[in-house]
């Protein structure tokens, strides 16, 4: 069964396109990396998943939801809502509210959002800072924890709205080096629980060794993908080769 279908995508930013038809299907259970130069769109395709950025053309379904861009964004406010409940974010930036403790972090989406009993969530927000190795900080403030730690907060925030599918967005290109691995393992272990999993990154060898499937973009457009595997160790694009080449 197929978690994403994006079909069609097409992206302008002031008269600039910076996607050109991405057509992109992922599988229920699938970990998908997406790699590519900077400025080649791969955020910009995130985004439009959950529709942070709007299609100028081309639909989305996330589960049984879609969403088509040639019938206005405002006229589907209420599937666009269902959406995004399906979809959890993990932003490069953590985004995390700055006035707010961790466990509020964390409750906020559920119980505002979702309307779930606040006991509950707390139980289950507990259990999710257990699974990040943030177990004991329910009572910081984000500005308290290493990047690391805010990044693993926001993992927890992302898993508590329960969604089909987890997208991040650059999730450690953030950090201070010595930081960036303690997020890594964190979704590396949610990428052995076979959740759906769509994640731009500049980490190859974290892509080689725990994606799926692997696609390169370059200028707005899917230039080559595969297993994760065989993209890095023989890409069948010069475009990729030089790409990858840089990373030896
Ligand atoms: P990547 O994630 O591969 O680095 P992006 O999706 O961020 O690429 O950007 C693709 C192109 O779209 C770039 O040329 C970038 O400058 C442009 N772009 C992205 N967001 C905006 C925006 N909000 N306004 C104008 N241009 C944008």
């Amino acid at each position: 069964m197929s978690a994403i279908e994006v079909s069609k995508l097409v992206k302008q930013f002031n008269g600039q396109t910076v996607l050109h038809g991405i057509d992109l299907e992922v599988k229920s259970g699938e970990v998908v990396a997406i790699i590519g130069p900077s400025g080649s769109g791969k955020t910009t395709l995130l985004r439009s998943i959950n529709l942070l950025e709007e299609p100028d053309s081309g639909t989305i379904k996330v589960g049984n939801i879609q969403i088509d861009s040639s019938q206005g964004m405002h006229r589907q406010k209420e599937p666009i809502r269902r959406l995004r409940q399906q979809v959890g974010f993990v932003f490069q930036s953590f985004n995390l509210f700055p006035h707010r403790s961790v466990l509020e972090n964390i409750i906020e989406g559920p119980v505002i959002v979702k309307r779930e009993a606040k006991a509950q969530a707390v139980v289950r927000a507990r259990q999710l800072l257990e699974k990040v190795g943030l177990q004991g900080k329910e009572s910081s403030y984000p500005r308290s924890l290493s990047g690391g730690q805010q990044q693993r907060v926001a993992i927890a925030r992302a898993l508590a709205m329960q969604p089909e599918v987890i997208l991040f967005d650059e999730p450690t290109s953030a950090l201070d080096p010595e930081l960036v691995g303690e997020v890594l393992s964190t979704i590396r272990a949610l990428a052995q629980e076979k959740r759906t999993l769509v994640i731009v990154t500049h980490e190859m060898s974290f892509a080689r060794d725990v994606a799926d499937r692997a696609i390169f973009m370059d200028q707005g457009r899917i230039v080559e993908q595969g297993p994760a595997r065989d993209l890095f160790t023989s890409p069948q694009q010069p475009r990729t080769r030089q790409f990858l080449e840089k990373f030896l």
